[in-house]
């Protein structure tokens, strides 16, 4: 090999803000075949807007909702917790992470929180079978918006609705891998409603669509990816995206928005979460390998 080739191609890369770990990663990326995109914060820009807040029943007042759901939300760094805490902030609740006492972390379910001696679950259907609710409604899935829940002494007591767009680049990028010969998928831990919705917007250029993941899923579909395809790149910012990352042939983390766990784990760093340059830097990394040949 040649080390001037490898070096020239990680700094071209550098200045277009894509950290690559070392030569060996831009080996692995010249052979890659399928791409698997996390949704939320990768291919999506992961900026909740509330589009509707609700208390259930009569136990708790929308303010003392709004109170505790934002001042545990703002323990958390998933890109649903701003736009919570945003929402409660522009209806005049100030949210206090001081007064949270416990807090807790369900990768692809969502939290747990203690405030004022209450113990609050928020996050999607599947915190609520964590919480012990006996009731599960079953509410209409609407397009495009993710439903979330909140949970205590095994009632529901809110519910919500969040809306999130996909990044500009995203359906480019995709277009650009194909044109590379290589498939995109998306692995979700959204709802199955929020992920047709992305991929209706991509103009449906993904070739899978697989939801409502676990982090452990996300693993095993990139483990099925790489037998049944071939070499796997694997694009995410979140906690829970960080074995899947592991577990591919690329992981890539998003610089700007993503988990420090993420940026640990992946082998290329996107610094300006453009998944654009993604393409480009297989075309890169493909060209830089036949040097080397
Ligand atoms: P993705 O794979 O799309 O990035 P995650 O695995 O991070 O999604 O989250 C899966 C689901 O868990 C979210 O769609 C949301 O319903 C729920 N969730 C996770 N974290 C939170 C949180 N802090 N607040 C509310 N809901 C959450
Ligand atoms: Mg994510």
């Amino acid at each position: 090999s040649t080390p001037v080739a490898t070096f020239c191609a990680l700094l071209r890369a550098a200045r277009t803000g894509l950290l690559i770990k070392g030569g060996d990663v831009l080996e692995s990326l010249a052979s890659i075949k399928v791409a698997a995109f996390d949704k939320t914060g990768t291919i999506t820009r992961g900026e909740f807007s509330v589009e509707e807040f609700q208390s259930v029943g009569e136990c708790v007042q929308l303010q003392q909702l709004l109170y505790w759901v934002s001042s545990i939300e703002s323990r958390s760094s998933h890109p649903m917790a701003s736009g919570l805490v945003d929402y409660a902030q522009s209806n005049s609740v100030k949210p206090k992470s001081d007064n949270v006492t416990e807090f807790k972390i369900y990768p692809g379910e969502g939290i747990y929180g203690e405030i004022d001696g209450a113990g609050i679950y928020i996050g999607n259907k599947r915190i609520l079978s964590r919480a012990s609710c006996e009731t599960v409604p079953d509410m209409k899935d609407m397009k495009g918006v993710t439903i979330g829940y909140v949970a205590c002494n095994k009632e529901l007591i809110g519910v919500f609705t969040l809306s999130d767009a996909c990044r500009t680049g995203s359906a480019e990028a995709i277009k650009e891998l194909r044109s590379l010969g290589i498939k995109s998928v998306m692995l979700t831990g959204d709802s199955t409603a929020a992920a047709t919705y992305a991929q209706n917007q991509l103009g449906n250029i993904l070739a899978e669509v697989h939801s409502e993941l676990l982090p452990e899923d996300k693993v095993r579909i990139v483990d099925e990816l790489k037998a049944k395809d071939g070499p796997t790149l694997m694009v995410g910012d979140g906690m829970n995206d960080a074995p899947a990352l592991a577990k591919a042939d690329v992981g890539v983390s998003m610089g700007v928005s993503g988990s420090a766990v993420a940026m640990e784990t992946s082998h290329i760093t996107l610094m300006s979460n453009d998944i654009c340059r993604i393409p480009k830097a297989v075309w890169l990394a493909r060209r830089t390998h036949r040097t080397i040949i």
